[in-house]
């Protein structure tokens, strides 16, 4: 697909036109990923944050936002959980949170391996490469951080960096897929700014970066945030800002299969939260083959509030568990079994070995 393409399919809103993309995705993905959708266990584990991104509601300047860290024992019992909804990964999240030491990050690492057969995904914000390299170490599998945007103003604008360093995620990503990390990013859609020529850039970026998992969802406003006041910080030309709808989401969702046909794709509750009733079925029907139900105790889930309204926030594991397997039912799919690594991972050794006999 070229890029006249992708912008033409961006800037389409035809609703009988746009069914050829939902068709196409949905059949690349059957044929790529299969009818399997993967279960990963979210655990919002933490809310503290260093950074100030603009879009953001855990962002160091939200001083009203009560902080929380869980236990390492609190995280084992969502551990737990995972293993018995038959889970195959647990995703471990929060901002970017320097109170979670090395060390720390590696012991749990170490005891969810040693007790459970869960795959490990961090997300854990910008961290160093020398601490990405020991949480490998330690067992951990996949690394999700997002670039949000490729536009590089915006992104200064949206995310300033922290002081004395550079905030330079598309390297950082890079960094990942050499240390054996099965990679993931994405971008938010509609960020005030963010024009379909930048949108398509993202695009052909997911697949630079040949990307093992992609996550999209629509920009959010949150009120006690700079974006979320109306402080548009960029402004594009009113014909050329994307719009953070729904359609459009599904739009990227569909593109990002398309030109991924590899890589795992997530329904993503931002999507839910726009479309509570048949978001995450529509996403599923467009390209996506991952849900990530939220284990995060519920005393906590309000208090991890990146955006407002946020989807399934009142709900206990257990209800959030039902909740998908019905929904991935009703749609004729499978419930995946296993830890539904993306086929588009190569395991460090074997390119190790390609690289050495291409040599020869
Ligand atoms: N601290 C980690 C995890 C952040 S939360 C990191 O920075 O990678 C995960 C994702 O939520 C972010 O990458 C961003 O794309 C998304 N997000 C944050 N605020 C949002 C908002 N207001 N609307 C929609 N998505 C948002």
């Amino acid at each position: 697909m070229n890029r006249n393409e992708i912008l033409s399919w961006l800037r389409e809103n035809d609703e009988n036109r746009l069914e050829e993309l939902w068709r196409r995705a949905d059949a690349v993905r059957q044929q790529h990923v299969g009818d399997e959708v993967h279960l990963r266990g979210l655990v919002e584990f933490s809310n503290h944050c260093v950074r100030d991104c603009a879009y953001c509601g855990l962002r160091r300047s939200h001083h009203h936002l009560q902080r929380y860290r869980m236990s390492v024992e609190e995280i084992l019992t969502c551990a737990r959980e995972a293993v018995e909804f038959g889970y195959g990964t647990l995703v471990l999240q929060s901002g970017e949170d320097f109170g979670i030491t090395t060390n720390w990050v590696s012991e749990l690492i170490r005891t969810i391996k040693r007790e459970t057969p869960l795959a490990v995904t961090l997300s854990l914000g910008e961290r160093d490469e020398q601490e990405l390299e020991t949480w490998k170490e330690a067992g951990a599998d996949r690394y999700l951080l997002r670039f949000e945007t490729s536009n590089r103003a915006l992104f200064d604008q949206i995310h300033p960096p922290r002081a004395g360093k550079i905030s330079d995620r598309l390297a950082l990503l890079k960094s990942l897929k050499r240390l054996g990390y099965e990679t993931g990013s994405g971008v938010m859609i509609g960020i005030p700014g963010q024009t379909f020529e930048s949108l398509a850039d993202d695009l052909e970026w997911f697949q630079e970066l040949d990307l093992d998992m992609i996550g999209v969802g629509p920009f959010l406003p949150h009120p006690d945030t700079p974006l979320g006041q109306q402080g548009i910080i960029m402004q594009a030309v009113p014909e050329e800002q994307v719009p953070n709808t729904e359609s459009m989401t599904y739009k990227v969702i569909a593109l990002a299969r398309l030109l991924c046909p590899l890589a795992n794709i997530p329904s993503t509750t931002a999507l839910a939260t726009l479309n509570q009733a048949q978001g995450r079925e529509l996403g599923l029907m467009r390209g996506a083959n991952i849900v990530m139900p939220n284990l995060t105790p519920t005393k906590y889930r309000a208090q991890y509030e990146i955006y407002p309204a946020k989807a399934c926030i009142n709900e206990t594991a257990k209800e959030c568990h039902a909740c998908m397997k019905m929904r991935i039912l009703s749609l004729g799919r499978r419930i995946g079994t296993g830890r539904g690594d993306s086929p588009n991972h190569q395991p460090v050794s074997i390119l190790v070995t390609y690289q050495q006999n291409s040599m020869i």
